[in-house]
């Protein structure tokens, strides 16, 4: 079995203990160690699937088809490591699961409680990720903050796991902030030491502190943390706020953080290798260009929403070495009358995905624009489908085109549900979910940008392009560009004659990488910067 880290945070949410923990499952890559992310996520959803956006932001695809938090997106970008199924779980899927065993009759007859029942289902999580990967060392992130109610079977049960494995193999890393006084230009400790106090009642000692400031952390702060908190002051670190989060691994190891989890662990390893990610963060700090990319969705005041389509975007850019500024345009208001104007500044459109028809007349008026005036655009999912609907209407004049999302008596169902499908289930959990292929024609744009053949993609929608129009839309210049090889479903269309137009049924986003950009979002920022030169 391997060593097991535990990443908890106190004081206050969305400290970034994500990308803390991030940080650290890159740390120990880069010294030769396997490791496994995941996260315990307290609340009683069984998955962020049917969450709000507004609630938990994006909800992250895995290869085998689990609908995640958003931090797994952090792991994948920092680890460059496919995770699973088993990388995150919530209260709900837990107390599912043991509320099933108990109508099997698996408890024996005897009284199921949170303790031993729920908290060993918790364990059986950790340790079951622990063994299917096989890796030297599992980080586990608990969601929320310590004092939520929610949160107590989940402390408990690592406290459980570290009885009964000791300190050797387990590690516990408490995140707190600092938060800073400008009244008395003070950063004040008390708060952290009152969640580890908190912490401390539940039977956890943190053997690691991270801080959390806005401002310069200086020794004696550190010092006080040290002697109240109970904690070496080498096992005391700060993160500081930064631009660029990739920075954030480079800070930690220059505070060591790597070495104390070695010899916490009594690991041998080389020193890590961080230079592709201090070439990356160097890159990122000196790129010259700018360009404008527009996302144009409906919850663009909630940038978490769209967050692996900006750092997609973001990642072509590096690659170009130019600076993406992203532009939130908010789709509802988008208008015939002010669309040249909302769009003037933007270079190119992303039209991310999405559910439900609110925003979505907006996205029809963009993508027509986009279409007309050459602007280059990648549509992603429901914005893929959006732009088969506005292609039907306005080029092959089919008036009342929809998607059956929509408009299910629709003359002209161009995006629709294959017949038979996904009749009276529930809504979670049911989608087109996970790793599907994708045979690419080498005609397409894209093609020269993919570095891996054969194709797999991320998915994770209900409808599908009606194949009946295939030969409509290629007669008019729509081309089907890339098909799910086995059962023929489309999964990117394109306009010939247009420098960019290209759409994607899948989710290309969960699949860039800082310094691996999906060829997707490269081909768009390629797209961009041509275009720039003929101006
Ligand atoms: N609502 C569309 C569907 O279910 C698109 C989903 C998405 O964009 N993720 O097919």
């Amino acid at each position: 079995m391997g060593k097991f880290i535990f990443i908890t945070g106190g004081v206050v949410s969305s400290l970034g203990k994500g990308i803390v923990a991030s940080s650290v499952g890159r740390l120990l890559r880069s010294r030769g160690l396997s490791i496994f992310m995941q996260k315990l996520d307290p609340y009683i959803n069984i998955d962020p699937g049917t969450l709000s956006p507004y609630q938990h932001g994006e909800v992250y695809v895995t290869d085998d088809g689990a609908e995640t938090d958003l931090d797994l997106g952090h792991y994948e970008r920092f680890t460059n490591q496919s995770l699973t199924k088993l990388s995150n779980i919530t209260a709900g899927r837990i107390y599912q699961n043991v509320i099933r065993k108990e109508r099997e009759g698996k408890y024996l007859g005897k009284t199921v409680q949170v303790v031993p029942h729920i908290t060993n289902e918790i364990k059986e999580h950790i340790k079951k990720a622990a063994k299917t990967s096989g890796a030297d060392v599992i980080i586990t992130e608990i969601g929320g903050t310590v004092g939520d109610i929610e949160s107590l079977p989940f402390l408990e049960a690592i406290r459980q796991i570290r009885r009964e494995l000791k300190e050797e193999n387990t590690l516990f890393i408490h995140n707190v902030l600092l938060p800073y006084l400008p009244t008395s230009g003070e950063l004040k400790t008390k708060p952290a030491q009152h969640s580890v106090k908190e912490l401390g009642s539940l039977g956890i000692q943190p053997d690691f502190i991270v801080l959390r400031s806005e401002k310069n952390v200086t020794k004696d702060i550190k010092e006080k943390i040290a002697l109240f908190c109970d904690v070496n002051e080498n096992h005391v670190f700060v993160c500081r706020d930064v631009d660029i989060i990739y920075e954030v691994v480079l800070e930690m190891r220059k505070q060591k953080m790597d070495d104390e989890i070695c010899n916490h662990f009594h690991l041998s390893t080389p020193a890590s290798n961080l230079k592709n990610w201090e070439a990356l963060v160097q890159k990122i700090k000196n790129l010259k260009e700018e360009i404008n990319i527009a996302i144009v969705g409906k919850y663009v005041s909630l940038h978490d929403a769209y967050l692996s389509v900006c750092e997609a975007i973001k990642a072509a850019g590096y690659f170009y070495n130019v600076k993406t500024n992203i532009l939130w345009i908010n789709s509802e208001e988008v208008n015939e009358d002010n669309v040249s104007l909302v769009l003037k500044d933007a270079d190119g459109i992303v039209v991310p995905g999405g559910f439900g028809q609110r925003g979505t007349e907006g996205k029809i008026i963009t993508l027509r624009y986009a279409r007309k005036n050459n602007i280059p655009l990648l549509g992603i999912c429901l914005g893929m489908q959006l732009m088969a609907v506005e292609f039907a209407r306005n080029v092959l004049n089919l008036q009342d085109a929809n998607t059956t999302e929509f408009d299910d008596k629709t003359q002209h169902p161009v995006i629709h549900l294959l017949p038979n499908q996904y009749k009276g289930i529930d809504l979670g959990g049911t989608l087109r979910l996970g790793a599907y292929d994708l045979e690419l024609k080498s005609s397409s744009k894209v093609y020269p940008f993919y570095r891996h053949h054969p194709i797999s993609e991320r998915h994770r929608h209900r409808y599908e392009f009606n194949n009946n129009y295939i030969s409509l839309f290629e007669n008019h210049g729509m081309m089907i560009s890339g098909i799910n090889p086995k059962n023929k479903l489309v999964e990117v269309i394109e306009l010939d004659n247009h420098p960019y137009f290209v759409g994607c049924q899948f989710h290309p986003e969960f699949k860039s990488r800082p310094n691996h950009p999906h060829a997707f979002f490269i081909g768009l920022i390629n797209a961009v910067l041509n275009q720039k030169k003929r101006k």
